[in-house]
């Protein structure tokens, strides 16, 4: 349980930490909160040779409202969300789902950012980024880009970052009018990982019908995704319990399904149909829908 040796070193700035992330592209790695890398290094399935703590940077712990959007550091810890006052008020999925995160100790180290950019396929935040369509900012040496969501996520523990890019903010879009959102999640009873997690934001019209659907699902594959087919099979129809079951039925459509000794792809699949049901009926009545 001891890491191979590396060195540390402790950017001030951003500009600095990309400098360092460019030199060591090829044998280093940034350290967050450590939640997933340190046991990673400890069991010596990751031995960088250079660690770049992005602890003592200026400006990544955040959650500000910017350009009509929410926008959060991406150094901003679990519990940070968790309580923040105009997540609760302007974006509730986000407190919703760092809440269902591990425990309390796992939620005051881990990262946001450093969640998202390890893109592991049984993490909570990947199902809410998606459900909310949201942007990720990247930092490198050659400038800043914005990442929609749906071009992150690659395969398992793969984004779309390039090498010596580091993850510095996530934008999502507020709750609209006439909308509600859910996390709903089946939790591994000994990691706390999720089996099955299910974010949903459901936005009705004047008459109570389904506008707009958005629907993230994690814990299932390699990766987590949409389920494009139930928010197809969804939007425009009355949000009734006959219409939601109906349409969650869609949630592994197309997808290749995990298994392991806890749950097997067969139960998965199943899993992520009732849990889809779930969050789609927690976001139909929080928007004031039946
Ligand atoms: C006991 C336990 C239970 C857990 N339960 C859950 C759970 O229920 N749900 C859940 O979602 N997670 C869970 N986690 C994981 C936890 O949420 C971690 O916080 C998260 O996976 C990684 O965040 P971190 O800040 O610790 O990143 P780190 O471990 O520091 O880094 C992870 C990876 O991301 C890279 N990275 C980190 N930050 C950046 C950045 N800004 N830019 C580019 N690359 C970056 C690192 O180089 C590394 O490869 C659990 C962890 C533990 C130890």
């Amino acid at each position: 349980m001891i890491p191979e040796s590396f060195e540390y070193h402790v950017p001030k700035t951003v500009d600095e930490a990309a400098r360092m992330a460019a030199e060591f592209a090829d044998d280093g790695k940034v350290l967050a909160g450590g939640h997933s890398l340190i046991p990673m290094m400890k069991l010596r399935l990751a031995s960088p040779k250079h660690l770049i703590d992005l602890g003592r940077v200026e400006g990544l712990k955040y959650i500000r409202e910017a350009d009509g959007k929410i926008e959060i550091g991406a150094l901003t810890t679990h519990f940070q969300a968790e309580y923040a006052t105009l997540l609760k008020e302007k974006c509730p999925l986000l407190p919703e789902t760092a809440r269902a995160i591990g425990d309390v100790q796992v939620r005051n180290k881990g990262t946001i950012g450093g969640s998202l950019a390890h893109a592991d396929p049984a993490a909570d935040w990947p199902a809410a980024a998606l459900a909310l369509d949201a942007e990720l900012k990247t930092v490198s040496t050659s400038g800043e880009r914005w990442i929609p969501v749906s071009e992150f996520f690659v395969d398992l523990l793969t984004t779309s970052m390039n090498p010596g890019e580091i993850l510095t903010a996530i934008r999502f879009p507020a709750l609209p009018v006439r909308s509600g959102d859910a996390y709903a999640k089946h939790a591994h009873p000994a990691s706390g990982f999720a089996v099955v997690g299910v974010a949903a934001r459901v936005t009705l019209d004047e008459k109570g019908i389904v506008e707009k659907a958005r629907v993230g699902v994690t814990g299932v594959s390699s990766k987590a995704y949409r389920a494009s087919s139930v928010e197809a099979a969804i939007t425009g129809k009355a949000p009734s319990s006959k219409n939601l079951d109906t349409a969650s039925l869609h949630a592994v459509d197309g997808i290749d399904l995990n298994g392991d000794l806890y749950a097997s792809a067969e139960y998965r699949g199943h899993l992520a149909k009732v849990y889809t049901a779930r969050a789609l009926a927690l976001a139909v009545e929080r928007a004031g829908g039946k």
